[in-house]
């Protein structure tokens, strides 16, 4: 399973409906070098829907139809079947009318696309009842799923649960897979928060034109979340390719998977097809992901996989550093390796336990990484007793920091991280693996000012790019210019996420926490952009078109590079109908972060209508080749 993390927000409110998402990931393909995607999604300014014609409100609703995945250029013999059995959880089946159908009907859709394109076909043998009612760890319910049904008759099972209420962009918050395992959960995809959006926005169309949009976006949804989870599945970690199913981020574009990840998917699902499971399988995995072009998939990602693909390979387990590898003297270690060759972790664990008392620094260890891979809570005190030992690597500060973030500690997280850096640099052998660990963990956290430093010690010039472009464009879109200090660096993951919860507040139209929001901005860091561009949001939600002005102009006095400021300030004189003031702020913001992809479309609708093709050409031609695709 992979982290998606993202901080995305549906607000129904009168004068603006978006939604934004934040990515944080380290890849090094040309079309990912964003990381952050700071993706705006503004369907319409209700301020100029009251007088909208109908025409219009059509040509707005063309562009919002999702891209078709299920046509498929390329016609393949269908090869390979495999058999999935679909369980069904009991608040799906409270939310969804017709669980069966439903399901079905998303198989299908998949088939029409899987089945010409690489001559693979999931065939549902049942749709089965699953005693399970999901929360919001979805985690949990994969699980869960694992214990209910192993699925050993089957190639895949598959456990639907109910949808969540706000719109979500993250594909790995809609549903989770392991990688290489057979198992996934998937959530309904719930559209009710967008058909009321819609219902408010595009007054002037006929109900079933607005329905007609909500199902074809709704199905759009649930196909690529099928794609994307089961292409986890067969062992494929995300790629770069914005247009493609296995991006962490969902969006209306994407149309199946890109030609050089489904080369590699069509191999991997004859390794997931094949019975008994061959003994080689992890190697086969890693042989098939070796064969891909390089850059294909996220480079940090793919890095880890392999190497959890290589211990398996060794016929050891999936345990993730160095713990394993070595020969060890002790007895009872021996045990516990012999348990975990055996491929059961929880008696590993067990024998483990008495051997924590004595403080024995490797046991520790070994529990901490097999505690982060079943329960972060528990890992936390677990892995800060291996930090403890003397001599702990710096590895064991990043495993003690994962394990925190992950169990909603940030408190404790960032501080590991710090200090994590400092061990790090102390090893004069620690390796660019360790290192590239580090930076995922660092950048999930939000630490800028650690991912800036650790950057230039990547093995591959192409993360350290990656990095880079990252911590700039969450720092332009936060507000926090490098010259500002703050007082916790060099982590900055309270600013970053007191800032990003503010926004979320925003677009619920949720005031009060706003204005704490930036009181805490300002104490944290002085002097930067972000409580401005904030309070700037707050009016400009509020109506109050020229307090937001000043509060935009001042943030961006404080630091030109803010990106958002530029953004809101561009809505601002769309409002107020000044075009070519609105057309400068979408340039600069283009310019400053071109993975916004709202800023390129309203520059593009401003260029029609000022009638200026030359610049139009010209932005079209600049977004194909960024996005590979026509600007609509
Ligand atoms: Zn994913």
């Amino acid at each position: 399973m992979l982290p998606c993390r993202s901080a995305n927000k549906e607000g129904g409110q009168k004068a603006l409906w978006r939604c934004r998402t934040q990515v944080h990931s380290t890849g090094s393909d040309s079309s990912w070098e964003g990381l952050v995607r700071a993706a705006i999604l503004t369907l319409v300014l209700a301020t100029a829907c009251a007088v909208t014609p109908r025409s219009q409100q059509q040509e707005r609703v063309r562009s919002l139809m999702p891209a078709t995945v299920e046509r498929s250029a390329v016609s393949q013999v269908t090869s390979i079947v495999l058999r999935v059995r679909a369980r069904v959880a009991e608040d799906y089946r409270s939310q969804v009318l017709h669980p069966e159908e439903t399901i079905s009907a998303q198989v299908a859709r998949l088939n029409e696309y899987t089945e010409p394109a690489m001559g693979v076909r999931l065939e549902l043998t049942e749709v089965r009842p699953w005693t399970h009612r999901a929360g919001q760890n979805l985690t949990e319910s994969l699980g869960a799923l694992e214990t209910f049904d192993a699925g050993d008759d089957v190639d895949l099972v598959l456990g639907w649960v109910s949808g969540l209420t706000v719109v979500e962009l993250s594909l790995d918050k809609l549903g989770v897979a392991r990688l290489g395992g057979r198992h996934a959960v998937l959530r309904a995809v719930d559209d009710r928060a967008e058909a009321e959006a819609f219902k408010r926005a595009f007054t002037a169309l006929d109900l079933d034109e607005r329905e007609d949009l909500s199902r074809a976006r709704r199905r759009h949804k649930e196909t690529t979340l099928l794609l994307h989870e089961w292409a986890h599945t067969l062992g494929a970690p995300h790629d770069g390719h914005e247009s493609g199913c296995l991006f962490p981020m969902y969006t209306e574009q994407q149309a199946g998977f890109h030609p050089d990840t489904v080369r590699v998917l069509a191999t991997l699902a004859e390794v997931q097809h094949e019975r008994p499971r061959p003994a080689r399988a992890a190697a086969r995995v890693r042989d098939a992901l070796d064969a891909a072009r390089p850059g294909l998939f996220i480079a940090s990602e793919l890095a880890t996989w392999r190497e959890a693909l290589d211990a398996r390979a060794r016929n050891a387990p999936e345990a993730g550093g160095s713990v394993l590898a070595p020969a060890q003297s002790n007895p009872s270690l021996e045990a516990v390796r012999e348990a975990l060759r055996a491929g059961n972790p929880t008696r590993a664990r067990a024998l483990l336990e008495p051997l924590l008392a004595s403080g024995d620094p490797v046991a520790l260890e070994l529990a901490c990484v097999l505690d982060l891979q079943t329960d972060p809570k528990t890992a936390v005190p677990t892995c800060r007793r291996a930090s403890e030992t003397p001599n702990a690597s710096g590895d064991a500060f990043v495993r003690l920091a994962a394990a925190a973030l992950a169990a909603q500690q940030p408190e404790t997280g960032r501080p590991a991280l710090a200090t994590a850096y400092q061990r790090l640099l102390q090893q004069s052998a620690a390796s660019p693996e360790a290192w590239l660990r580090f930076v995922q963990v660092a950048q999930s956290a939000s630490c800028l000012t650690l991912v800036e430093q650790a950057a230039p010690r990547l093995a591959n010039a192409a993360d350290t790019t990656s990095v880079l472009n990252w911590a700039r464009s969450t720092r332009r879109w936060v507000g926090l210019s490098s010259t500002v200090r703050t007082k916790s660096e060099p982590c900055e993951g309270a600013f970053v996420e007191t800032f990003r919860t503010a926004e979320a507040a925003l677009q619920e139209r949720r005031f009060t926490p706003v204005a704490l929001a930036v009181v805490r901005l300002k104490d944290e860091a002085a002097g930067a952009a972000g409580p401005l561009v904030l309070e700037c949001e707050r009016a400009f939600m509020q109506g109050q078109l020229a307090l937001a002005q000043i509060r935009c102009g001042a943030a961006l006095s404080a630091d030109p590079e803010a990106t958002l400021a530029h953004y809101l300030l561009g809505l601002i004189h769309e409002v107020l109908n000044e075009v070519p003031r609105a057309i400068k702020r979408y340039v600069r913001v283009v310019e400053l972060d071109d993975s916004v992809r709202d800023a390129w479309a309203r520059l593009g609708a401003a260029y029609r209508r000022t009638r200026n093709a030359g610049a139009l050409k010209d932005l079209s031609d600049r977004y194909q080749a960024r996005f590979g695709q026509p600007l609509r």
